[in-house]
């Protein structure tokens, strides 16, 4: 099943032919819509009242059908853009002909309005009123920072940065949304710069109350994680793409320079 979700979502309406021509979706998890075909932006906000409202089409690649997804509150892609399955298009809304909050997703042979194809059958959604699965996860994973005498909230991806400018950070927790992550930080401690033990998930933290923290490492062993710290008195350091702990090389950080926040991607 390729539904625009990554994850939960209930079937509020059927494809009925040519009196409904594609499936009403509603998300459970989240709101956001996903590309479910690869191909070329063609049209996105184009904001229809009578109609799709703010909606995003589609060109796949290949077949050249058009994919619709309509009545977005907004979009997160624009006319040209060339995106992949599961690429992040719009949020869902109720813009254009709608009474509530929904997506109502199409494909066409043509742009022309009779050349509707099955929707249900090319995306494996199942043409039936209920709550379904496509399966289908991101991977997220979700990071906190202790400053300024407490931990910070969680932060997913990039959505935000844990830390506070001219605060400096002394401990970090992360995990991510499947499987294992690896991660230590160098802290100032009786006039000496060294290397805490590694950390695996939330079992733990990484870091001592108190204590500076100037460098960073982290490793996710079933795939990767990108990285990047703030400088106490200074900006944001390049990404770096996780680590060689047997050589020291690939960290996050500046000798000697305590950070203040973090931002970790995957
Ligand atoms: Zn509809």
């Amino acid at each position: 099943m390729n539904s625009p979700y990554n994850g939960k979502f209930r079937v509020s309406q059927e494809f009925k032919g040519t009196a409904h021509q594609g499936l009403d979706l509603v998300g459970v998890d989240n709101k956001t819509i996903h590309a479910t075909v690869a191909g070329t932006v063609e049209i996105a906000g184009n904001n229809d009242p009578n109609g799709f409202g703010i909606y995003v089409r589609i060109k796949a690649d290949g077949t050249g059908y058009r994919y619709y997804y309509g009545h977005m509150s907004k979009t997160l892609c624009k006319v040209g853009d060339h995106v992949t399955i599961g690429q992040a298009i719009g949020v869902e809304g109720s813009t254009g002909r709608s009474t509530g909050s929904h997506c109502h997703y199409e494909i066409r042979k043509t742009l022309d309005h009779g050349s509707y194809l099955n929707v249900s059958t090319i995306s494996g959604i199942p043409n039936a009123l209920g709550t379904y699965d496509d399966g289908y996860r991101s991977a997220s994973v979700k990071y906190q920072v202790y400053a300024g005498g407490k931990w910070l909230p969680d932060v997913t991806n990039t959505e935000d940065y844990a830390g506070i400018f001219d605060q400096a950070i002394t401990a970090i927790r992360a995990s991510i949304s499947s499987g294992d992550i690896l991660y230590r930080v160098r802290l100032y401690n009786n006039n000496v710069w060294t290397w805490q033990p590694w950390v695996q998930n939330r079992e733990d933290f990484a870091g001592v109350a108190g204590y500076p923290i100037d460098l960073v490492q982290m490793k996710v062993p079933s795939g990767h994680i990108r990285y990047r710290v703030h400088l106490l008195n200074g900006g944001w350091l390049p990404w770096v793409t996780d680590c060689n702990d047997v050589n020291d090389s690939g960290y996050a950080g500046m000798s000697g320079n305590p950070i203040d926040a973090i931002q970790c991607d995957i």
